[in-house]
């Protein structure tokens, strides 16, 4: 009796806080005759991601080596996701076009590396960038920019031609809504990197993130009620000079229908923009001599972030939520925890527009900012570093924005031979 009135207690409590499509979709689950007999299409689509194939995808980035703005490899690295899009079946590509010159002198460019050294703790009065109260032990970070600092010759070579200031392009595809072709939520990640590395992580990591869930989301048996845009931001290691562009050239656009009476709308209105950057490495805080843990801590965490000092702050907590709550009910491994000082990522320009959130291995002002990941735009930032504990962090977050974007935008899975359970 007492166990009933309880948990009958907690189910009422948690459906009050639920956003109403979470809050159906849970009520539904809650009657086993009809669960049985419509197969959830979240957990279909979240069955279609898969370790091996997130890893590839990472794997085929890095050839390009730290794919840093305004460079050859950059531009090839451009081009070869565009090949991926297309053989997904995401129709619809497009390139922002803009300029980018580099503030004079490019202070970026001639930081020295700064990371390493012990472990100091943090002044209690400290605050990160963002807003947020670093704690414990902290490490310098910086930039690399040093090419002897990559040991491997061959990515040495392959990362060698410098940046030049001037055109630069960036690419999206967009999976247009059955009935609300008006409206959309963004998915995004940037493709460039710094460091002389891989970019494997930062944002290799987020950028097959995204990839892998425009390759689920445009299978041929989905639909969705409203649109989804896939976006791969350039020039975020500059200053979120690709997503600032996006904003500045396109947020007059939404929700106009061109040409009229087309059904056409190049720019939906904008619902929600979900950006990922760097999903893998959540080994901790540094330790007094500065090293950190070889394995994934296990008690991990997806941080989803938005920022409390921003227009849509209500909104994009709201969204937040949702996504801890995707993350409840279908990731595999690794719980999400929700902070409220989102900075320094590609969701910012947008954070007074709309509702924006970022989706990270660690918090980025309190903890990659106190030195939590010894890759961060180090040499060391290669796809070997890391291993299928790191791998699987990230596709737990996959499996969460796949989760939290399918239900808000309405997701149905037409009934085939290959999609039949
Ligand atoms: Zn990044």
């Amino acid at each position: 009796m007492r166990s009933t009135l309880l948990v009958a207690t907690a189910c009422a409590f948690m459906t009050s806080l639920m956003p109403s499509a979470l809050a159906q979709q849970s009520r539904g689950a809650e009657t086993p005759a009809q669960a049985e007999t419509v197969p959830d299409p979240v957990k279909i689509l979240v069955d279609r991601l898969d370790l091996e194939r997130y890893k590839a995808t990472i794997k085929g980035l890095t050839q390009f080596g730290d794919r840093r703005q305004g460079t050859d490899r950059n531009r090839r690295a451009i081009d070869w996701i565009e090949t991926q899009l297309k053989s997904y079946g995401c129709a619809n590509i497009e390139r922002l076009k803009y300029d980018y010159q580099p503030p004079n002198p490019d202070t970026r460019s001639t930081m020295a590396n700064a990371a390493g050294g012990p472990g100091t703790p943090t002044p209690p009065t400290a605050t990160s960038v963002g807003g947020g109260r670093p704690r414990g032990l902290r490490v310098r970070t910086g930039i690399n920019n040093d090419p002897s600092a990559q040991s491997d010759p061959k990515l040495r070579a392959l990362n060698s031609q410098p940046s030049a200031p001037g055109a630069r392009e960036e690419i999206y595809c967009t999976k247009v809504g059955g009935t609300h072709p008006d409206e959309m939520y963004i998915l995004s990640a940037h493709m460039d990197g710094i460091g002389w590395g891989e970019a494997a992580n930062d944002d290799g990591s987020g950028t097959a993130l995204v990839m892998e869930l425009a390759r689920v989301l445009n299978s041929p048996d989905v639909q969705t009620e409203r649109s989804i845009r896939f976006i791969f931001w350039n020039n975020e290691e500059t200053g979120l000079n690709g997503s600032a562009a996006y904003v500045e050239q396109r947020k007059d656009l939404q929700g106009k229908e061109t040409p009229p009476g087309s059904g056409k709308y190049p720019e939906p209105k904008w619902l929600g923009m979900i950006q990922h950057d760097m999903m893998l490495f959540d080994h901790g805080m540094p330790r007094e001599d500065g090293t950190m843990s070889k394995e994934q801590r296990p008690e991990a965490d997806v941080n989803i972030e938005f920022q409390l000092n921003s227009k849509f702050a209500s909104q994009s907590q709201t969204l937040a939520w949702t996504f801890e709550q995707a993350d409840e009910k279908y990731a595999t491994d690794y719980p999400a925890r929700v902070g409220s000082h989102m900075t320094n990522t590609d969701s910012n320009p947008f954070m007074n527009e709309v509702a924006a959130i970022s989706v990270r291995e660690n918090e980025r002002g309190t903890e990659i900012g106190n030195g939590w990941d010894p890759q961060w735009h180090q040499p060391t930032d290669v796809y070997a570093t890391y291993n299928d504990k790191d791998f699987r962090l990230g596709l737990n977050a996959a499996q969460t924005t796949l989760a939290a974007t399918a239900q808000l935008a309405g997701v149905t899975v037409r009934k085939t031979n290959s999609s039949a359970q």
